[in-house]
């Protein structure tokens, strides 16, 4: 299932890492990039909006978006689950629009899959102690939650040899610039970053 022409791009990493920092940055260095918005079962967090960070559903709700085909990928998360509907990935990139996907490891796995000419990036964190600080610097999450994105985390970081593309978010600023150059130009076979297997 290709999609279109504009770039699909995927960026993940373990949470906490900055994913969600580093994409607000590049969206404001260039508003042509669309940001897909995901289905989650999860609660909303203080500030959050149905339909602007995710698209709260209820699990019967995520369970027909699953049956009906609607999501491109799925996976479940720290005891939640989450996925990218696919109408508006393929509706964007058809009008040309470069598309990003924020999500965990195992649904780029099935971007990967489906879209073979999608751009697979891996955000990594400076240190496991820093990793370690922001996540539980944010403070969006009980001790319990953190220790549970924590398990995840180890396991997030030995998959990153699978990515196109390694980029370590010392600097947000930096960060977002180099996806940015690899958006624009996501052929990972001719890109100009760093391959993930250098
Ligand atoms: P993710 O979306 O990967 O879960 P966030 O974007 O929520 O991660 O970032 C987690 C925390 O780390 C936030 O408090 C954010 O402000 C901080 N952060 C992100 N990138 C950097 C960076 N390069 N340097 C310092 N702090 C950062
Ligand atoms: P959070 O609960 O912190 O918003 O997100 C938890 C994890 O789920 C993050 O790693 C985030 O990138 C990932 N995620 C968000 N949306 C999706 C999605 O649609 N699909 C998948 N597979 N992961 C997602």
């Amino acid at each position: 299932m290709t999609h279109g022409t504009a770039p699909l791009v995927v960026v993940s990493g373990p949470s906490g890492v900055g994913k969600s920092t580093v994409v607000a940055r590049a969206l404001e260095l260039d508003p042509r990039i669309w940001l897909s918005v995901s289905a989650t079962t999860r609660a909303p967090r203080a500030g959050e909006q149905d339909g602007r960070e995710y698209f709260f559903v209820s699990d019967e709700e995520f369970d027909r978006l699953v049956s009906n085909d609607g999501l491109l990928e799925w996976a479940a998360f720290a005891g939640h689950r989450y996925g990218t509907p696919s109408a508006p990935v393929r509706d964007h990139r058809e009008s040309g629009a470069p598309v990003l996907l924020e999500i965990e490891v195992q649904g780029a796995r099935q971007v990967r899959q489906r879209v073979p000419g999608a751009l697979l990036v891996f955000l990594a964190p400076p240190s496991w102690e820093i990793l370690e600080g922001r996540l539980t610097g944010r403070g969006t999450e009980s001790t319990e939650a953190v220790q549970r994105r924590l398990a995840a985390a180890a396991e997030e970081l030995a998959a990153q040899g699978e990515f196109d593309v390694v980029l370590v978010n010392a600097d947000v600023d930096e960060c977002a610039r180099s996806l940015l150059a690899w958006a624009s130009d996501p052929s990972p076979a001719d890109g100009g970053g760093t391959p993930a297997s250098e």
